[in-house]
């Protein structure tokens, strides 16, 4: 069953002179329990798909479909409900309130959603551990490292019934071993019947991939199955994933 599916995408950002054309007729399309990672160079695109994906902007040309839903087609209620309940997105800058604490930040999606707080909390909590942060949902985002940050970041996108996870260089300020488990838990969540894309650097982070999409000045010029060496394949210094 596929989730997610751009079908034949352009975006071009601003008019005439300075317009950048950032997608030029890219199709992809991400199934249930599929895992894509997205690679390319800075300005090829990358985050210009996650956000048509995620519904956060819309396509000068062609048709993005979330989990049966045509996104050009649905209201602006409909979509931002769709983009609530369905979606789940880290974003390369995170995006988490100051003024919340971390577990008011991971509940915040249950809660606009009109779910009682006494309800979405213990959620929130749980979601928490799951990235490792036991204990602290009561610090606020500046009494947290950049790693829990991201965790906290994580730990919102996951909550709740989502459908599609997208995740914009989430292992970014993460070491070594809190990223791969990071991949880990997106992997799991995928694996338990969402669809996911990734957007990342670092072949070791796409082999946890099904597939991986290369793009190019807004092409998709190459489509790969599952990295088993990646460091073979792309040369990337660092030895292999152990
Ligand atoms: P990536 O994530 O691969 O680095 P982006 O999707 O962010 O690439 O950007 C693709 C191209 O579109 C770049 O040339 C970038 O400068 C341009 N771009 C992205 N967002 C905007 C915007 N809001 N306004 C104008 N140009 C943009
Ligand atoms: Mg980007």
């Amino acid at each position: 069953m596929t989730i997610l599916e751009l079908d034949a995408v352009h975006r071009v950002h601003g008019s005439g002179a300075t317009a950048v054309h950032a997608l030029r007729g890219v199709s992809v399309s991400v199934g249930q329990g599929e895992l894509v990672a997205v690679m390319g160079p800075s300005g090829s695109g990358k985050s210009t798909l996650l956000n048509l994906a995620g519904g956060l902007d819309s396509p000068t040309q062609g048709t993005v479909t979330v989990d049966g839903t045509s996104l050009g087609e649905c209201g602006r209620r409909a979509l931002a409900a769709l983009r609530r309940r369905r979606v789940g997105y880290v974003f390369q800058d995170l995006n988490l309130l100051a003024s919340l604490t971390a577990a008011e930040n991971v509940a915040l999606p249950l809660e606009l959603d009109g779910m009682p707080v006494r309800k979405a909390r213990p959620l929130a909590e749980a979601a928490l551990s799951e990235v490792d942060l036991d204990g602290l949902g009561q610090r606020f985002p500046d009494e947290l490292s950049g790693g829990q940050q991201q965790r906290v970041a994580i730990a919102r996108a996951l909550i709740g019934e989502r459908r599609l996870i997208l995740a914009d260089e989430p292992t970014g300020a993460l070491d070594s071993q809190t990223g791969e488990a990071v991949l880990r838990l997106l992997r799991s969540k995928v694996d338990g019947g969402a669809a996911g894309v990734l957007v990342t650097h670092d072949a070791r982070h796409a082999a946890w991939a099904d597939r991986v999409v290369f793009l190019r000045d807004g092409v998709i010029v190459d489509t790969a199955g599952p990295l088993d060496q990646p460091d073979e394949l792309l040369n990337v210094p660092g030895g292999a994933r152990s």
